[in-house]
C-alpha cells in the first residue's frame, strides 16, 4: 500500500489488528498494553514477523474514532501504535492525539524513516541494518528497502522531539558491529536507551542468539533485550 492510499480513504487508517497483551520488547517490557497495528510498510525486511502488515498488508479501514473506541474497551493505560510502519500515514497524528486525549501512555514503534510531529510518550525507533534487506528475487523491494532504510536525520529529529529508545534487531556479530558504526554516525545519543535484540521467532533460536549477544552487550555497555513475548506466547498473532 502506498501512503497516498490513506488520502483516498479520507481520515481512515488501515488496521490489521487491535488486541490486548503485554509489551514483550524494550524498556517497557512486562507492561500490559493495547496494541494497534497499522497495515502497510515502506520497507520489506526479510525477517519481518508481521507480513500481514508489510509484505501482504491486510485489514479494515477505520476512522480515528472507531480505533479509539476499540482501545477504550479495555481498561489499560498503555497503548502501543505499531505496524507495519505507522508513520507512513499522513493522518497518524490525529490518532495519536485521540489516544493522548483519552489519557493513554502512547508508544510508537517505527523504523525511523518518516518524521512526523505527533504526540507520544515513547518513540521506539528500530533502525534497520544492511542485513535486513529482502533477497534479490524480491523485485524492486530490495532497491527500495536499501534506498529508504537509513534516515539518520529522521532518527535524530524523532529523538530530539521525544523520549526514545533505539532498538536494533541483530542477526549476527556483523550486525552488532554495524550498530557501533551506526551510532558513531548518528552522533549524540543516550547509551542507556540503546537496546540490541536478537532476530528470531522461536525460543531456541532466540536463546542461541542470546548466548553471544548478551555478553557482547555487556562488553560494549549496551542493553540486551530479549523478545519476551515469544517466550511467553510463542510467535502467535494477537500476542
Ligand atoms: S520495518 Fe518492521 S514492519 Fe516493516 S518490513 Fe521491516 S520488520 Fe516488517
Amino acid at each position: 500500500m502506498k501512503p497516498q492510499d490513506t488520502n483516498r480513504k479520507g481520515a481512515r487508517l488501515r488496521i490489521s489488528e487491535i488486541y490486548a497483551s503485554v509489551q514483550g520488547e524494550g524498556i517497557l517490557t512486562g507492561t500490559p498494553s493495547i496494541f494497534v497495528r497499522t497495515s502497510g510498510c515502506n520497507l520489506r525486511c526479510w525477517f519481518c514477523d508481521t507480513p500481514f502488515a508489510s509484505w501482504q498488508p491486510e485489514g479494515s479501514y477505520l476512522t480515528t474514532e472507531e480505533i479509539a473506541d476499540q482501545v477504550a474497551r479495555w481498561n489499560v493505560s498503555h497503548v502501543v501504535l505499531t505496524g507495519g510502519e505507522p508513520m507512513i500515514y499522513a493522518n497518524i497524528g490525529e490518532l495519536c492525539l485521540a489516544l493522548k486525549q483519552a489519557k493513554a501512555h502512547l508508544t510508537i514503534e517505527t523504523a525511523g524513516t518518516v518524521a512526523r510531529d505527533v504526540p507520544c510518550d515513547l518513540m521506539s525507533i528500530s533502525p534497520k541494518l544492511q542485513g535486513s534487506a529482502p533477497a534479490a528475487d524480491a523485485g524492486s523491494w530490495r532497491r527500495r528497502h536499501n534506498q529508504r532504510r537509513e534516515r539518520l536525520e529522521v532518527v535524530r529529529e524523532l529523538m530530539g522531539r521525544h523520549e526514545y529508545q533505539l532498538k536494533f534487531v541483530v542477526d549476527s556479530s556483523g550486525d552488532a558491529n554495524e550498530v557501533l558504526e551506526y551510532l558513531e554516525r548518528l552522533g549524540s545519543y543516550d547509551r542507556q536507551r540503546v537496546l540490541l535484540m536478537p532476530q528470531g521467532i522461536t525460543q531456541p533460536d532466540l536463546e542461541e542468539q542470546a548466548a553471544w549477544l548478551r555478553p557482547w552487550c555487556e562488553t560494549h555497555n549496551m542493553r540486551f533485550c530479549q523478545r519476551a513475548h515469544i517466550e511467553w506466547f510463542g510467535n502467535r498473532r494477537g500476542t
